[in-house]
């Protein structure tokens, strides 16, 4: 099967599942995995953090990242596409009792920082105490520019807030633009990345911040129930992700490329070009297509998306260029009955 659903699809390679039987082990809550305690070091040096965590999820990095920054009462600014307000079952509200402030996202993908400046409440009991700006960098493929990322930390700075990066696919973000990952990260005060998308680890996320905050953080993450025992198992296969499958995204933002300008020529197909900017390709259905039908029929010739009307299509190291045209074969076909 040609997987498009997602990045999280991707098998562990060789190399990792080979790292993960030799990993030298012990129980990461006493802070005895050295495998662990070495992805957690390395990745504070490569990002340029005091410290770095290692989490369940990207779900759980943020999280903590919310409950580290905000107390009850507090507030984060974000986005309405935002992940960590839309796509995370509430948990800053329901289990930090974080209020998030979310702001529309303009196409592509930033929060017009006027508007973050107008959300920023007054210090007035009325009002809950905004705390914190958080940005994701790659947000629905797209990559924020750098100059923005700059007048953001401005922004929270001169107000006296914090600013966190959801950088689930900062990896992404950075390839693309042909820079290190910690030039994205330099401009905020704590970072996320997912180990486990397009850099192929089975499990795993990384929290990055301050020393005071990762100490925090790692409390919160003993409550949730993400303490995790032998972990280095994990983390072993999360150092190769930092250091072998970073560079090899741009295959993948090549193969959204042709995918992308394939499937624009189908007329039932809407692909906007210029939103192609990493791994994702964002198709709009012509309204007669069933997108049911569709997906049904492509998955008889061996391509597995996820049914809507808009598409979203996602390239990882388990779909190569072969694939692709292969897809666009597909597409073709199925769409021409
Ligand atoms: C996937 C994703 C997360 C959450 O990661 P999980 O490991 O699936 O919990 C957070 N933020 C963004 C932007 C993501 O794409």
């Amino acid at each position: 099967m040609i997987d498009l659903r997602s990045d999280t699809v991707t098998q562990p390679t060789a190399a990792m599942r080979k790292a993960m039987a030799a990993a030298v082990v012990g129980d990461d809550v006493y802070g005895d995995d050295p495998t662990v305690n070495h992805l957690e070091q390395m990745a504070a040096e490569m990002f340029g953090f005091e410290e770095a965590l290692f989490t369940t999820s990207g779900t759980q990095a943020n999280l903590l990242a919310l409950m580290s920054h905000c107390n009850r009462g507090d507030e984060y600014i974000c986005g309405q596409q935002a992940h960590n307000y839309k796509y995370e079952a509430g948990g800053a509200a329901v289990l930090g009792s974080i209020q998030p402030q979310p702001i529309a996202n303009l196409a592509d993908g930033t929060l017009p920082l006027n508007d973050v400046t107008a959300a920023i409440k007054p210090d007035d009991f009325h009002f809950a105490r905004t705390k914190l700006i958080s940005l994701e960098n790659t947000i629905g493929g797209k990559v924020l520019p750098q100059q923005y990322l700059a007048e953001a930390q401005q922004l929270a700075f001169s107000k006296g807030l914090k600013i966190h990066l959801d950088g689930a696919r900062v990896a992404n973000a950075a390839v693309a633009q042909n820079i290190g990952i910690s030039e994205i990260m330099q401009f905020f005060d704590s970072a996320t990345v997912c180990l486990s998308k397009g850099l192929c680890a089975p499990v795993g996320s990384l929290l990055l911040g301050d020393e005071h905050f990762i100490h925090r953080a790692r409390r919160w993450r003993k409550m949730l129930g993400g303490g995790m025992r032998q972990a280095g198992i994990l983390a072993a296969a999360g150092e190769l992700a930092l250091t072998q499958q970073v560079a090899r995204l741009a295959d993948d933002h090549a193969n959204a490329r042709i995918l992308a300008e394939g499937l624009s020529e189908l007329t039932e197909l809407n692909v906007d070009l210029s939103l192609v900017q990493t791994n994702m390709v964002f198709a709009e259905l012509d309204s007669q297509i069933n997108p049911l039908m569709l997906a049904s029929q492509l998955g008889e010739c061996g391509v597995r998306i996820s049914a809507g009307k808009s598409l979203r299509l996602v390239t990882h190291n388990d779909i190569s260029t072969a694939d692709i045209h292969t897809t666009i074969a597909a597409f073709k076909q199925c769409l021409a009955h």
